[in-house]
């Protein structure tokens, strides 16, 4: 569930939480995965930002979009710090995870080609017990680069997945894939 928070309140984190009139239920919208919306008089539409693919456990904000509600971002997303002249469209976001939520990340694999290494890193991936929406390596000169798209339910999950494929031999290099998008 998200909770929005007006922006006015980041100056008083340490004070208990009050009920607002700024707080909404949220609820996801089904079959879209990726939206939720703000149940309220202003209907505002959330998504996840897909520059940076938020999941629960991440610091995230949120930025007002034109015209398209609010989008949530990772903290440290270079979006929002190419949109930082504008910190009165930033709001503070409070995100509790939902049961049974999930949400696809891409991560990047760069390492040193070997035989039988795309069927190590599925492996490795899926004996976390990860669902692979899809897994691609390239070789280039003995190099490899790629991406996985995998689902996770939060941060500690995405975690346990990024350092189990940090540990299958050739690959070097395991992260989340930012993408730098003018357009939020
Ligand atoms: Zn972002």
């Amino acid at each position: 569930v998200l909770k929005l928070l007006h922006p006015m309140l980041e100056t008083a984190p340490e004070q208990p939480e009050k009920p607002s009139t700024l707080e909404r239920i949220v609820d996801r919208v089904r079959g879209t995965g990726k939206g939720i919306r703000i149940q309220g008089a202003d209907g505002l539409l959330v998504r996840y930002a897909q520059c940076c693919q938020p999941v629960p456990g991440d610091k995230v904000v949120g930025y007002v979009t034109r015209g398209r509600g609010v989008s949530i971002h990772r903290g440290d997303c270079p979006n929002l710090l190419l949109l930082g002249h504008e910190p009165e469209r930033r709001m503070e976001i409070d995100w509790h995870e939902m049961a049974g939520e999930r949400f696809v990340v891409r991560l990047a694999l760069e390492g040193n080609d070997r035989r039988g290494l795309y069927a190590d890193v599925a492996a490795a991936v899926s004996a976390t017990g990860t669902d692979i929406k899809s897994l691609e390596l390239k070789t280039t000169d003995g190099k490899v680069t790629g991406s996985a798209m995998v689902e996770v339910e939060n941060l500690a999950h995405l975690e346990r997945i990024m350092k189990a494929a940090r540990r299958v031999k050739g690959i070097a290099v395991v992260s989340r894939r930012e993408k730098i998008t003018a357009e939020e």
